[in-house]
């Protein structure tokens, strides 16, 4: 991998101050920032190919249409997909769950059973509360322990003959743990239900090969991945996506339309009515070169001795509370915690005043929170353009909060 100053310098946002200090961006798990190259591709995009795409016959719209299907198929290598077809582009991971849901609502059945886990995104609970109010299917959740590690053995007892859907993260967001999704998987084959695996927080740390998981639905955001807002991918296999009712009607989703009924187009476009975040598409899959570019199991590597050196920092620090597995090496770069006495808001305000952007509250998880007794954790997330400088002036600095607010 090319060196980190090296890479500092294609992050333009890093040469940022923030009241005055420079910006010591932590919140990565989040959002992360964005390089040039995927900057370039959006303004490359607007300059010189902006049109509607598999419309016209004129030749921008055809380049267009060139640009976005070939982002298409860059996802589908990254992910292993067996066809770019399988590749549905979302507005993100939030609309890509509701999207699966959506069709569920509509094949389960009164009695089904659908199972989650404690530790999900709100988005990965709310949109199977919906599928279970409209079909009068169970939503089933499986326990955590303290360190959020799920109960693997309450997991078997939970599926049963009536276990159609089971929905879980990879890697949580509160705590940065890696689930055993591979155990999860398998398990949930055996009793026959299928499996969406919520990627939004695995994806910029870990290579997924969709096949090999022998996942049936996975879902990403771009804008956790160096890449821009607003447009993410669901994988689905093609079976199961052919079974799935559409989820918006409109332009680009139908084969023809009647009044009396119209029928639908075929895979990937059935579920993309409308026109698309375009851009958004092609910059995706330049986020992507950007990633297979410093390789992303030397991002992971070098994020984890970031981890080691700041969880190793921040423990001597009197009466820090850190959440999430001991075990390091089943986490990814992110550290939740508490200063014992003093509110996670405050300390966040501080730290602001210092320039290092950190995420306190509930982080879109609140039954976590409910499960600690606790309104929130400090959460501090790195990516590849963090430096260990910056996490020394971290600890600093919440030491200096710490005696301000105690
Ligand atoms: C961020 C996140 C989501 C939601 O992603 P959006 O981009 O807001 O749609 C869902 N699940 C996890 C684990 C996340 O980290």
């Amino acid at each position: 991998m090319k060196p980190i100053e090296e890479i500092r310098k294609d992050f333009p946002i890093l040469e940022r101050k923030i009241n005055g200090k420079p910006l010591i961006y932590f919140d990565n798990a989040a959002t992360s920032q964005t390089p040039v190259q995927v900057i370039n591709s959006i303004v490359h995009y607007y300059s010189f190919l902006n049109a509607n795409i598999h419309r016209g016959v004129h030749t921008l719209s055809q380049e267009a249409t060139d640009a976005y299907e070939k982002a298409r198929v860059k996802l589908q290598r990254h992910f292993n997909a067996k066809k770019s077809s399988e590749i549905i582009f979302t507005s993100g991971t939030t609309e890509a769950i509701n999207l699966v849901a959506n069709g569920y609502a509509s094949i389960l059945t009164e009695g089904d059973e659908i199972i989650i886990s404690a530790s999900e995104h709100h988005s990965n609970i709310v949109p199977w509360q919906f599928a279970c109010e409209r079909s009068g299917a169970i939503l089933k959740v499986i326990p955590m322990d303290k360190k959020g590690i799920l109960d693997l053995n309450a997991f078997d007892k939970l599926l049963t003959n009536r276990t159609k859907l089971v929905c879980v993260q990879h890697v949580s967001n509160a705590l940065g743990n890696i689930h055993p999704i591979e155990i999860i998987i398998e398990k949930a084959h055996e009793r026959g239900a299928v499996v969406l695996v919520d990627g939004a927080q695995s994806s910029p740390h870990i290579q997924a090969d969709v096949q090999a998981l022998d996942v049936d639905f996975y879902v990403v955001s771009a804008h956790k991945m160096y890449g821009p807002t607003g447009v993410g991918i669901l994988y689905g296999k093609e079976e199961l996506l052919n079974k799935l009712p559409p989820y918006q009607g409109g332009g680009e989703m139908i084969k023809e339309v009647r009044f009396e009924a119209s029928t639908y187009a075929d895979l990937p476009h059935k579920f993309e009515a409308g026109t698309p975040n375009i851009c958004g598409g092609i910059a995706f899959g330049s986020a992507i070169d950007y990633i297979h570019e410093l390789g992303i199991e030397n991002i992971a590597n070098y994020e984890h001795k970031l981890l080691e050196y700041a969880t190793q920092k921040l423990k001597t620090i009197d009466g820090i509370e850190i959440y999430g597995d001991d075990n390091l090496s089943k986490r990814t770069a992110v550290i939740s915690f508490n200063l014992k006495g003093i509110h996670p808001y405050d300390v966040g305000t501080i730290l602001d005043k210092l320039g290092i952007a950190v995420r306190t509250g509930h982080h879109c998880v609140q039954p976590i929170m409910q499960f600690y007794g606790i309104s929130g954790t400090i959460r501090v997330s790195f990516a590849v353009y963090n430096t260990f400088e910056e996490i020394d002036f971290l600890i600093e600095s919440l030491k200096k909060a710490q005696m301000m607010l105690q």
